[in-house]
């Protein structure tokens, strides 16, 4: 369920991008796209929810009879709720039409497509990507209040981090503890929560194990979860007591790349651009072949979204947009480490959403 309530001027909005894809319907199913537009997250379910939206005409939310009570209902759409003996995919093909060209939501189950297909076998189908991406990119007032406020809850929690003692747990029990903060914040979902200690930071989606954390240890903490519909996800680094002066030395690099790829953002400039601004900083320092990954990607209703942050994006960015800034350096067999604040791109320019203390914490 999604607490923040889009404005009806979205799927008008979805609209008028279709005619310029030359889209005739927009099948939005199970993912982010259907609460961006209308507020209502499908189930994960075998039994199909699918918005279907026509370039022309009204729109129709085909759903389960079961869960039609969760339905929150608005001028935009109208509800068709199907019964148990229905057959959903014979109900989306005749709302579709003799579509041209349909725009099937990215997440949409693979049964739900192939049965689509073969229902309207004169209709090509294309990723609703290309439709919701740019418009989701670009945040309106409410959006912005929501990330904002995802993005002060993981603050805290990184904050509060810093005088918690790490020696001794281990990474899944860190693990189990950022996922309760995150909770008791004020998010509806932990959607992850990396606990990456000593060499094990070396792996940049490392799964938390039993491993305990030792003195000297280097511990990267990155996590993130959705509340009020709006993700967040932040990086922090801990020290358990002093670090060696390697790691120390790398730090500073990482912090001054990080520092580098927020001050590029700028309306009119490549996304691309930023990856640069950051990677330049570490390719100077030596350690290019240990930043293994894009700087950073958009963030909103989904935790990885457009624009991403990567050499070869030479989309523009745009006031509104909102994305991640998050080099890392990762020495194979000794140690990792990650830096990562949410920006919001405005009109003078970058505003970081995560304010938390980016030093080198030193913890117990
Ligand atoms: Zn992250
Ligand atoms: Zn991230
Ligand atoms: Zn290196």
């Amino acid at each position: 369920v999604t607490a923040t309530l889009p404005e009806t001027g979205r799927l008008a909005r979805a609209r008028a991008r279709m005619t310029e894809l030359r889209v005739d319907v927009l099948l939005c199913s199970v993912g982010p796209d259907l609460p961006y537009l209308v507020g209502y997250e499908a189930m994960p379910l075998e039994r199909l929810t699918m918005l279907v939206v026509p370039r022309d005409g009204e729109a129709t939310l085909v759903v389960p009879e079961l869960e039609r009570p969760r339905v929150e209902e608005r001028p935009d759409f109208v509800i068709r709720a199907w019964g148990e003996l229905e057959d959903p995919v014979a109900i989306v093909a005749a709302l579709a039409g003799p579509a041209r060209t349909a725009a099937i939501g990215d997440h949409t189950w693979a049964r739900f497509v192939l049965a689509l297909q073969d229902a309207l076998p004169s209709t090509r189908f294309v990723s609703a990507g290309t439709v919701t991406g740019p418009l989701r990119a670009v945040k309106d007032p409410v959006e912005l209040a929501a990330l904002r406020d995802a993005a002060r809850a993981v603050d805290d929690i990184a904050r509060a981090l810093r005088t918690r003692p790490f020696g001794g747990r281990s990474e899944r029990a860190v693990h189990r503890e950022l996922v309760e903060l995150m909770l008791d914040a004020g998010h509806e979902r932990a959607n992850f929560a990396i606990v990456a200690t000593g060499d094990h930071a070396a792996s940049p989606h490392h799964e938390p194990t039993e491993r305990v954390i030792v003195d000297g240890d280097l511990v990267l903490c990155d996590f993130g979860g959705t509340m009020r519909g709006y993700c967040s996800d932040i990086t922090r680094m801990y020290s358990v007591g002093e670090p060696t002066a390697e790691v120390a030395d790398a730090y500073e690099v990482l912090r001054a790349a990080q520092e580098a790829g927020v001050a590029a953002g700028r309306a009119g400039m490549a996304a691309e651009a930023v990856d640069a601004a950051a990677r330049r900083v570490i390719a100077r320092a030596g350690h290019g072949p240990h930043f293994v990954h894009r700087t950073g990607h958009g963030i909103g209703v989904e935790a990885h979204e457009d624009p991403y942050v990567v050499a070869g994006n030479t989309t523009e960015l745009v006031v509104g947009n909102v994305y991640s800034v998050e080099p890392g350096i990762y020495v194979p067999g000794r140690f990792g480490m990650r830096l990562e604040d949410i920006v919001a791109l405005a009109p003078d320019g970058p505003e970081r959403l995560n304010r938390a203390p980016r030093d080198l914490a030193i913890v117990a």
